[in-house]
């Protein structure tokens, strides 16, 4: 049964909605799933060389399409930078993964148990049909970031990209496409959040990204169809500022990690928090470079900030900017709310100082250009006030040298500290780390371990020799 209701999509940069997408029915869904589970075999059986292939062989074909993957994700998003980057990253991640994925396969030598006369050998098997359902903030990355390793481990796999940024979806289907051995077992299916609900009864293993409040219904979701769920949530991560840090570095580095792509990470920072004495030539510093970063208007080509991407997210970030006022925090530089442009939504980046905890802005997540500052004197209440909330996602630490910071950083409840610098695990793939309290579930999605996480393990025990068994009648 075909759908006929299509969804419609708005341009962030315009307010018009300018694109529309068919929403599957519960019984396209259901089909797309079978269709994947049932190549799952065939894949997991061409072994990991063949699949590396497939994948080398896809990735030539994306750079066909890469321009028009770049239009439709900047279109998406309103951003162009982000999206080249994005776009171009692609190549990188599947060779990174092909890498890890070859010495995760490479053969392991049999064990030997406390039993002398047994001997164990163990296997993987992949989960066969894997769900993975991602944000619109960075909406190939998102998408593809559980995909590939899910992919060597030799699943099948079914996306369901946000409704809010679907046209990347079209160009990147076109590659797939025309990778044969690869469209048997990857799908990108367009939905809102009901297609979500849907597909997520169908898959064996589900990947989630996004919010804290959608999180938990798809992990009770997960939880009545007994399957794996892996939550990767929102954050607020906050940024420690001692006395002797570099302030200049530590004023650009959580500039940048505040409001690069509009402040729309999971790993933006969001908070800051600076040492009494060294607050006034910070904020000097931090102002000063934020008012030199411009917004991405009047062309896409332009500054370096594009517009707020939902519009639900505008509310968001005008409600906490608003309560922080109200409660007593002043504006150094920036916007008191989210300004509009020829139908788009932009914010500046904006310092907010005399900020507290009995702040929307400093407790919630705000994901815009925020960047709520409070002091404080001792070390024991700046980790405090780091700890204070319900997110532990990541955090940043700046101290005199990295041993310092290094040491400080120890008492942290998130899951990666980046050490005089500010949400290196958007660069750095290697360090493998989970989410802490309310920001997720489940392992990491960095490194090798990632892979094990779409298989089961399996073991063999294995008495080779005819030996009586002391525990025999
Ligand atoms: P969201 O929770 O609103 O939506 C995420 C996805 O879930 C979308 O594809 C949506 O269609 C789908 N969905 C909605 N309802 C559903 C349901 N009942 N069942 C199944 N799927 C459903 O999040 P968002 O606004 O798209 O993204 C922003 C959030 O994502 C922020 O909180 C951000 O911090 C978080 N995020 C986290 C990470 C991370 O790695 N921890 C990375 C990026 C974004």
């Amino acid at each position: 049964m075909k759908s006929d209701r299509r969804y419609p999509v708005r341009n962030p940069r315009t307010g018009v909605l300018d694109y529309t997408f068919p929403l599957p029915t519960p019984a396209q869904i259901r089909k797309e799933a079978e269709r994947l589970r049932s190549n799952q075999v065939a894949w997991q059986q061409k072994g990991i060389n063949e699949r590396i292939e497939v994948l080398q062989t896809w990735k030539h074909g994306i750079s066909k399409h890469l321009d028009e993957l770049i239009e439709a994700l900047t279109l998406d998003t309103g951003r162009r930078y982000e999206s080249e980057l994005e776009a171009k990253l692609i190549a990188q991640s599947i060779d990174r993964w092909c890498g890890v994925a070859t010495d995760f396969f490479a053969p392991s030598p049999d064990k030997t148990s406390a039993i002398p006369f047994i001997h164990i050998k163990q296997d993987l098997q992949p989960y066969p049909l894997v769900g993975v359902i991602s944000p619109w903030n960075f909406p190939l990355l998102l998408a593809l970031i559980d995909t590939l390793p899910a992919l060597l481990a030799g699943c099948s796999v079914v996306i369901k990209p946000s409704e809010v940024t679907p046209r990347f979806i079209e160009p990147l289907m076109r590659s797939i496409q025309e990778t044969p051995a690869l469209a048997g077992v990857l799908s990108f299916m367009a939905g809102d959040g009901k297609t979500g609900a849907a597909l997520l009864k169908h898959v064996d293993l589900l990947c989630f990204t996004g919010s804290v409040a959608t999180g938990r219904k798809v992990y009770a979701a997960c939880a009545k169809n007994f399957i794996p769920c892996f939550l990767e949530l929102g954050g607020k991560d906050p940024a420690l500022v001692f006395e002797g840090a570099n302030l200049d570095q530590a004023a650009a580095s959580i500039l940048w990690g505040s409001t690069v792509n509009c402040g729309q990470s999971c790993l933006s920072i969001e908070r800051v928090y600076v040492q009494e004495s060294i607050a006034h030539d910070f904020l000097a510093l931090l102002k000063a470079k934020a008012e030199n970063v411009q917004l991405a208007y009047p062309t896409v080509s332009d500054g370096q900030i594009g517009p707020v991407i939902s519009d639900k997210q505008v509310s968001i970030i005008n409600a906490h900017l608003q309560d922080a006022l109200e409660k007593g925090a002043s504006l150094l530089t920036g916007s008191a709310q989210c300004e509009q442009k020829s139908g788009g939504w932009y914010c500046r980046p904006t310092v907010l100082t005399g900020a507290n905890h009995t702040m929307k802005v400093m407790t919630e997540e705000t994901f815009g250009p925020i960047i709520p500052v409070m002091t404080f004197q001792t070390e024991a209440e700046g980790l405090a006030l780091a700890n204070g909330t319900v997110f532990g996602l990541s955090a940043a630490v700046f101290a005199k040298d990295w041993e310092t910071a290094y040491h400080i950083g120890q008492h942290i409840e998130a899951g990666a500290i980046s050490i005089n610098e500010c949400a290196l695990t958007s660069m750095v793939h290697e360090g493998e780390k989970q989410s802490f309290k309310m920001s997720g579930l489940g392992g990491t999605r960095m490194g090798a371990a990632a892979i094990k996480r779409f298989m089961k393990q399996r073991a063999f025990l294995i008495k080779k020799e005819a030996i009586a068994a002391p525990w025999w009648f």
